[in-house]
């Protein structure tokens, strides 16, 4: 996997292939969008919400349709469900007034980054969006993608998550 920044308002240009399978798009993109989130900013705000267009067949438009959809329905389900079985298993040892309110958010937070984590160690998205402080770091999971987005908009693409 790559990774390419860009700054936000840099218009990307893509190559003209298949984000997925290489294929001749015949003029077709695919609605890559995220929230954008870091971990951190889960804390403070949704994060940044990004959308991008990018080359895709009308095949690959479906699979990563169903990859984007599938991701907030997994961990947003998750949280939900995770999060209520933690906050009930915690209920009766839990203080009341205020400090009862923040530990509730707090295990329905904790649920929401367990989900994350694991959806993000089984499933390998085509595309994933991820803010930065500055810049909008677009990880693909085809090397050569990333690898021409670098060179077509004069951003180096590195290894992604990066080595050590
Ligand atoms: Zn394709």
């Amino acid at each position: 996997m790559f990774a390419v920044r860009v700054r936000f308002d840099h218009l990307i240009v893509f190559p003209d292939r298949c984000v997925r399978c290489d294929g001749d798009p015949l003029g077709g993109t695919a609605e890559v969008w995220d929230d954008a989130t870091t971990w951190w900013s889960y804390l403070v705000f949704f994060g940044r919400f990004v959308t991008l267009r990018i080359p895709a067949c009308t095949h690959c438009q479906r699979r990563i349709f169903r990859e984007q959809w599938g991701k907030w329905i997994v961990i947003l389900g998750g949280m939900i469900v995770f999060g209520f079985l933690l906050v009930r298993l915690a209920w009766p040892l839990l203080p009341t007034g205020i400090l009862r309110l923040v530990i509730c958010f707090a295990l329905v937070y904790v649920a929401l980054a367990v989900c994350t984590f694991a959806w993000y160690m089984i499933v390998s998205r085509t595309v994933e969006l991820t803010a930065e402080k500055d810049a909008l770091r677009i990880e693909f999971r085809d090397d050569d993608y990333a690898l021409d987005v670098g060179i077509l908009n004069d951003a180096k693409a590195i290894p992604w998550p990066a080595e050590e």
